[in-house]
Order: C-alpha cells, then structure tokens, then sequence
C-alpha cells in the first residue's frame, strides 16, 4: 500500500486518518479549496442525482441505484470518487447525505404517483460517518415521512466499513430501520473487512457484489470463483445478490448461469437524469412486453 498517499485530518477536534488512491492524489491546499466549494455548493444547488436501472433475472427493471452528482462552476463535472471520500473525512458528509436522502425519497414519492414507475425501489449510498451519525435513525424516518415514500421501496446501501466500526451500535440503527419497512444492501461486498460471523448479525437484504470481480469473470479464474462463491453464500443466507459493473454480455451470461438475483451496469444503462430515467423505463417496459420465453433483447 506504499502507493496510497496519507494524511491526517484534524476536524472537529478528532484525528481521522485518510488514504487516497494515488490517481487521485492532491495538494493540501488543494483539498480545501475543494472542501469550501463543496460547502457552497450544497447551498447553491450544484448537485443532482442520478438514477441507474437494476434488473432481475426475469429482465425486469426492478429500481435503480441514486448516485450523486456535482457540477461545479468552474470544474465541471467532479467525480464522486473524488468528493466524496473529502466530504467523508471533513464530516461534511452528514449534510450531504441528508441532502441525497431527502431528494431521493421526493422522486421515489413522485414516482409512486407514475403507472409505470410506481414499483420501483430505490436504493440510496449512505456513508460510515453518516450512518453512525447519533441523528441518522430519526433523519430517515424524519425525511421518510415528510417525503410520502413508501418505506418498503427504499434501500440503504451500506459498506463492510460501518460493522468494522461498531457492531453494536449498526445492529441497533439497522434493526430500528428495518421495523419502518426499509432495506439494507451491503454494498462493495467482498472488498472490506467484514467476517462471516459479523454479517449473518446484520438483518440485510442484499448483497452487492464488487464489480472489481464482476469485471474480471470471464478472464480470471479466482474472480469467477469469488462471484460463484458470494452468489452462492446469498443463496445460504437467503439473501438477494446483485452484481453491479455488468459491462458485457458475456458477463451478463455467465452471472445468469450462475443464478445472480440481480444485474447493474452500464451493459443495461450508466446513471441517468430523473427524466431520461423514466424514458428508459418506459421505453425498456415496451421493448420487453414483446419478448416471448427467455429471449432477451441485444445490446
Ligand atoms: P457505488 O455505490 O459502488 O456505485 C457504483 C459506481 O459504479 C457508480 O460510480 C456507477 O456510476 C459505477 N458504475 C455502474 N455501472 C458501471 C459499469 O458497468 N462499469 C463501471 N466501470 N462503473 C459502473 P459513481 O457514481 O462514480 O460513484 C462512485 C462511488 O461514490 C459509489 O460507488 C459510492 O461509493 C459513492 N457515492 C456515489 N453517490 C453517493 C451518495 O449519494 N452518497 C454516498 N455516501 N456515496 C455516494
Ligand atoms: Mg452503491
Ligand atoms: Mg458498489
Ligand atoms: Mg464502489
């Protein structure tokens, strides 16, 4: 891990250590003229989010992954891989997710108003630092009932990460969450540092293969292995798989043979605007009413 640049940030009177991926390695300075930008730009409505379509193995559009997305003045477009491990370490992440929370649940209410989006669940990233926020719990059933979501169509995704912190203290959020009807994703699965004994505790109802593996099905070996294994260890603990970065169609193949739940990737579609979403559902929903027995369309 010599590549991984390191540093210490000392906000809010605690020492939290960080590590950046070389590729995206910047200055000090740098990261805080980046971090005050974030700030305003929550305030100055640069952010948005995305939608991007998830699928069953009956190839039915069955929700979608809400990812965030900055347009910045001057920067144009910065990455979430770049933002968003700054706004984790500042803490800014609390506002933030809040932010996403609460636009989320508004276009999954809205939604529920549209014949053909009305059954689609939404699947929302919550970070560690937000999840073990003390007001987290009452946030989401705050936003959920001012929003009129339905609870049993929101998904939080959550990283091996947050049981790696307090076990205890996840398993309460979890639980508290789960009794208002909402579901939980393990996203990234198989990247972290999670034991098997820690994850059947958690009440999930998901699990989200890395796409680091999916990638690599066709080519590697030990990748097909890990995905078998991971689809197979959902199976046991009755468990919902996604595989998530499907690209190819030959990927796509071997996940179905191997019985994958569910499908996300840009083979299907990348994150779309709300509207262009809702075309893509429609569009897809009548492409597919005329398939006949396992057809499916190309791509
Ligand atoms: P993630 O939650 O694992 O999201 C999946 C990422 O993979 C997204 O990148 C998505 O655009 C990308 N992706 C989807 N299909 C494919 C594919 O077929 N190939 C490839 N190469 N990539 C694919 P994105 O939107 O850049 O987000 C990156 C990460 O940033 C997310 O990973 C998540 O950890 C974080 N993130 C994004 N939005 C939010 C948010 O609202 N809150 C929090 N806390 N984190 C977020
Ligand atoms: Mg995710
Ligand atoms: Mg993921
Ligand atoms: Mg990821």
């Amino acid at each position: 891990r010599a590549d991984l640049a390191m540093y210490q940030a000392k906000e809010q009177g605690r020492n939290n250590l960080c590590f950046f991926d070389s590729s995206m390695e910047v200055s000090a300075s740098e990261r805080a003229v980046l971090l005050a930008d974030m700030r305003s730009a929550l305030q100055n409505q640069e952010f948005s989010l995305h939608f991007q379509p998830q699928l069953d193995s009956s190839f039915h559009i069955t929700g979608c992954e809400a990812l965030l997305r900055w347009r910045h003045p001057q920067r144009g477009n910065v990455s979430p891989g770049e933002f968003i491990p700054l706004a984790e370490s500042s803490g800014l992440i609390v506002d933030m997710g809040a932010w996403v929370l609460r636009t989320a649940c508004r276009q999954l209410a809205y939604w529920g108003g549209q014949p053909h989006m009305r059954s689609l669940e939404m699947s929302v990233n919550v970070s560690p630092r937000q999840f073990l926020d003390k007001d987290f719990e009452r946030l989401v059933a705050n936003v959920v009932a001012e929003s009129g979501a339905d609870p049993r169509q929101l998904k939080l995704e959550i990283t091996e990460s947050v049981m790696m912190e307090n076990i205890e203290e996840t398993l309460s959020t979890m639980t508290a969450l789960k009794a208002l009807g909402i579901g939980f994703s393990l996203d990234d699965f198989g990247t972290g540092y999670s034991s098997l004994s820690q994850l059947k505790r958690l009440p999930l109802d998901q699990l989200k293969v890395d796409q680091s593996f999916v990638r690599g099905v066709e080519q590697a070996e030990t990748d097909a292995s890990i995905v078998r294994t991971i689809i197979g260890l959902g199976r046991e603990l009755g468990l919902n798989v996604l595989a998530e970065g499907v690209e190819t169609a030959q990927q796509y193949g071997f996940l179905k043979e191997h019985d994958c739940h569910s499908f996300q990737g840009f083979l299907f579609s990348p994150a779309l605007p709300a509207s262009q979403f809702e075309s893509f559902v429609k569009d897809f929903s009548r492409r597919d009413g005329g398939m006949t027995g396992d057809a499916e369309p190309r791509f």
